[in-house]
């Protein structure tokens, strides 16, 4: 599938746009969603490219999902949070904007409701 070198993300990636990074191994990043839907609301993302989940690598699933696991796990320390929603969009039907594989990491508390996008 078409991927474009110069989509947000790549270019977070390399360093050419700022983005608040929370954490970073060999093979992914996790970083804080500018528009966030809840507080806490992170991104984790491969390093590789790839479009979305229709053109994962059976490693790009394995590494993210590691990492999607992790971020969950912290969130709920860190925001006290009772539950935590994960979120993914592909191609821009399915609501994806962005063209680099991502997974959306949202704190929850009970009751509460995710803001919209914008
Ligand atoms: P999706 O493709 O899953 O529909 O949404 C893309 C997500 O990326 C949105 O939640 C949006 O707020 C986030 N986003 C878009 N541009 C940037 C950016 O430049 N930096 C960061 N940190 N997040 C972004």
């Amino acid at each position: 599938m078409d991927y474009d070198p110069d989509n947000i993300f790549a270019k977070i990636l390399r360093g050419e746009i700022p983005a608040t990074r929370v954490y970073e191994d060999d093979d992914t990043l996790a970083f804080m969603d500018i528009m966030p839907r809840a507080d806490g609301h992170l991104l984790v993302i491969p390093k590789t490219p790839c479009r979305n989940l229709l053109d994962a690598s059976p490693e790009q699933m394995a590494a993210v999902m590691q990492t999607v696991q992790k971020m969950g796990r912290a969130v709920m320390k860190a925001f006290d949070a009772q539950g935590v929603t994960v979120q993914q969009f592909n191609e821009a039907a399915g609501g994806q904007e962005v063209f680099h594989l991502h997974f959306h990491v949202l704190p929850r508390r009970e009751g509460d409701r995710l803001r919209p996008p914008g």
